[in-house]
């Protein structure tokens, strides 16, 4: 068995999450390591499922664990879908501002990302709307619901 990690968690990246994690009293363990390594290499959000699949050294019953910590540390976001299965992929502000497109059929759910333009066009529209209601915006979360073409 390989123990190659699948992909690689750059300096920056390591201390971000080791700082989140020991912000809720948690350590940058192996195996969470190993999650986030997989979740990178996927590079889509990705069931615990095919979490496991894509690395086979995992266990079923830590990962499961280990992904509940990552989760409330803030460094994996779950998207839960229509489908029994939430995805979950890295947290936004540790790679980048995106959406997503879920598959209401299969529960698939893919990224995607709006050019500069359009993103901001957008924020400004819902920047509108919330100062109108006064409220204060952080940031937004846009996802489309539909079927994709597998399933169309
Ligand atoms: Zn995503
Ligand atoms: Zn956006």
């Amino acid at each position: 068995m390989s123990t190659e990690p699948l992909a690689t968690i750059d300096t920056e990246l390591d201390e971000q999450i080791t700082d989140l994690l020991r912000r809720s009293d948690q350590r940058f363990t192996k195996g969470r390591r190993a999650l986030v390594e997989a979740l990178l290499a996927g590079g889509q959000p990705m069931t615990i499922h095919q979490v496991l699949e894509t690395d086979t050294r995992l266990a079923q019953s830590s990962a499961y664990r280990n992904l509940v910590v990552l989760e409330a540390a803030g460094v994996v976001t779950r998207i839960v879908t229509n489908d029994d299965f939430a995805r979950y992929e890295l947290a936004e502000h540790l790679t980048h501002h995106h959406h997503h497109l879920i598959c209401s059929s299969c529960g698939d759910v893919t990224d995607f990302a709006l050019d500069d333009q359009a993103e901001a066009g957008l924020d400004a529209a819902l920047h509108k709307i919330a100062a109108a209601t006064g409220f204060t915006v952080e940031a937004h979360r846009l996802d489309l619901v539909g079927v994709c073409s597998d399933c169309d």
